[in-house]
């Protein structure tokens, strides 16, 4: 019996290390950029997607990917026909290290992050909740010291003199937030794509479930009016607001979410 369980646990670590291995190495990977509407170009990078504006001569880019080489970023910006010097900007949606890890790349980039989250991804606070802690520790990044924190909405002007809204959505993590520009709605891991609905934020790897429904069901009051036309998330891509039957998938979340934060 003894000898059967110890095979059991030898097998386990085999197995767990050849994940470890092949999450490190994937994590490398990505596939050809995708146009998503003019001057908008999103990248999948292993698990994780994130995206890039062009901005006149300037790129502007949400979130990093997962990959510290910056192998999926040179492939966005030369998708976008940039390079590294060329960003402006980078704003993330949360300080979890798959979306921040190509952050410390571009050495001319002003980087924005929900305060909240900026020590977490500092590496100076612990990365919450648990599990998000412990991808963390099997595919680490680089500290990421943002040089501006996002305290509340925001509308911010970009190097084309379009505008980006930041909008604060805790619930995720304590700092995350969504950015609007030109109707594309960027939320990270605030909202998920599932069978073609949009869905909360995954309660296992986020601090506050309950928060998360709290901030999207407000989610229209801070958008104030602003036309969503687009919904990109951090790991199942962009979806259109409308879906096939014209119906707006956003107002569906909030609706969903709503009656379940009512008292
Ligand atoms: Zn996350």
């Amino acid at each position: 019996m003894k000898r059967v369980i110890l095979g059991a646990a030898g097998v386990l670590v085999v197995l767990a290390t050849a994940g470890v291995i092949a999450l490190r190495h994937g994590r490398h990977r990505f596939l050809p950029p995708v146009t998503v509407r003019p001057n908008l170009m999103q990248v999948h990078n292993s698990f994780v997607d994130f995206c890039g504006i062009r901005a006149g001569k300037r790129v502007v880019l949400i979130d990093t990917g997962v990959d510290p080489s910056g192998r999926a970023l040179d492939g966005l910006l030369a998708a976008l026909g940039a390079r590294r010097d060329d960003v402006s900007d980078v704003f993330l949606t949360h300080g979890h290290g798959d979306h921040v890890a190509a952050a410390t790349l571009c050495p001319r980039a002003r980087v924005h992050i929900g305060i909240r989250d900026a020590d977490m991804a500092a590496h100076t606070a612990p990365t919450v909740p648990g599990r998000a802690r412990l991808i963390g520790r099997l595919i680490p990044v680089a500290a990421v010291h943002a040089t501006d924190g996002l305290i509340d909405r925001a509308e911010l002007t970009l190097p084309d003199s379009e505008r980006l809204l930041a909008l604060p959505l805790p619930g995720h993590t304590p700092g995350s937030f969504a950015y609007l520009w030109s109707g594309v709605l960027f939320v990270g891991d605030s909202i998920q794509v599932e069978g073609g609905r949009l869905m909360p934020a995954d309660p296992g790897f986020s601090v506050d479930a309950a928060e998360n429904r709290r901030s999207l069901a407000t989610l229209r009051q801070s958008l104030r009016g602003a036309e969503v036309q687009w919904i990109c998330t951090g790991h199942q891509g962009c979806v259109t607001a409308l879906d096939d039957q014209k119906h707006d998938r956003l107002d569906e979340l909030i609706e969903r979410v709503s009656m379940k934060v009512r008292p």
